[in-house]
């Protein structure tokens, strides 16, 4: 496997030495070439500064970076065949889409014919096929992130890296771009690393992702073993909303003596005599494709998502809830 970009204890601080903010912190992480890599976490978790750090656009106050094996630490951003779309786009209002699609072209010299060939070719790619001659006021919030995106792939770059960039659309629209932006990249072969906070557009579209937490790394994996697999209470909780059981609480269900996370679709309600698992229901929360319902058990809190067309518990009764046991996940730290 060739790594197309590689990290190596690699930390980013700013502010005086006596009280640095620690923006990425000693981050060690390999990106597969060719593949869908998301970096997810909360805001302010150092996601965007690893993207800068790839880009060239920050340099590393320690560590190494190297891309498809090279070590860029003297390699300026115009170098590094990494292209980047904005969560804003930043495209520029005065051109017309063609041109702004060809900006990076013109950058490098080549001529106008040239550049309005390959333009019209990427807005092709992108599904924009007749808007050339419009300005960006012209187009919708997708349409917009079209351009931008055919505005990075116009350099053909071997590295998209892509902050957020489905942030502004609207949720349909979104998943929308999520499965063609899923569809393109696979298509394009290119390695794309995509930042976000949302861990549906992170599980359902990359092939690894990394889980920031305070400029570190908590967990880094397929979406499937981070799902399945929480490391720690921070990414059980993030990825996924887990319910996040004490030692005492996963010995009450049956399980070892040991911090554990238990996915709410993993319950089921049963009746609640003779069962060992009996709580109060505290609240329900009407989802839409299910409900989730809340339920009061050895002192903790457990969530519980029940699919659509089952009847309803009422708050405050009592309800027995099950599992299957291999649902109950240890996890390896606190
Ligand atoms: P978001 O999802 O909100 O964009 P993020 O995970 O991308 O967040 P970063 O933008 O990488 O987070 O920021 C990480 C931390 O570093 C934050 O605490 C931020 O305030 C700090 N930071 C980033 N850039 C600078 C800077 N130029 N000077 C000082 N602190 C900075």
């Amino acid at each position: 496997m060739t790594a197309a970009v590689e990290f190596q204890n690699v930390s980013r601080h700013f502010g005086p030495p006596s009280a640095p903010v620690r923006a990425v912190d000693g981050v060690d992480l390999t990106i597969a070439e060719g593949s869908f890599f998301a970096m997810l976490g909360p805001s302010g978790s150092g996601k965007t500064t690893c993207l800068r750090l790839i880009s060239g656009f920050e340099k590393p106050t320690g560590g190494t970076i190297r891309i498809f094996g090279q070590d860029v630490s003297d390699i300026p951003p115009n170098r590094r065949n990494v292209n980047t779309v904005f969560q804003d786009y930043a495209l520029f209002p005065h051109m017309n889409v063609r041109d702004n699609v060809g900006y990076g072209l013109m950058v490098k010299g080549i001529d106008r014919r040239t550049r309005e060939r390959r333009a019209e070719e990427m807005l092709s790619l992108v599904k924009l096929e007749g808007y050339g001659d419009r300005k960006p006021a012209q187009l919708s919030g997708g349409q917009r992130q079209r351009v931008a995106l055919a505005r990075a792939l116009v350099n053909e770059p071997k590295v998209l890296l892509l902050d957020e960039p489905l942030g502004a659309l609207d949720l349909k629209l979104r998943e929308a771009m999520q499965d063609e932006l899923k569809a393109l990249q696979t298509r394009l072969g290119i390695t794309f690393v995509f930042v976000t906070h949302d861990q549906g557009e992170a599980l359902s579209m990359a092939d690894s992702l990394a889980v920031f937490n305070e400029g570190k790394i908590a967990q880094i994996g397929t979406p499937a073993e981070v799902y399945a697999r929480p490391s720690t209470r921070f990414v059980a909780d993030f990825v996924g909303s887990s319910n996040v059981l004490s030692p005492e609480v996963t010995r009450a269900f049956g399980g070892p003596q040991k911090w554990s996370s238990l996915r709410p679709e993993a319950l089921r309600l049963t009746p609640a005599d003779g069962v060992a698992l009996a709580g109060t229901v505290t609240s329900i929360r009407y989802l839409g494709a299910g409900s989730r319902i809340s339920v009061m058990l050895h002192g903790t809190e457990v969530a519980a998502l029940l699919p659509a067309g089952q009847p309803l518990p009422e708050p405050g009764t009592t309800v027995g809830l099950s599992f299957d046991p291999a649902a109950l996940h240890v996890m390896d730290q606190v």
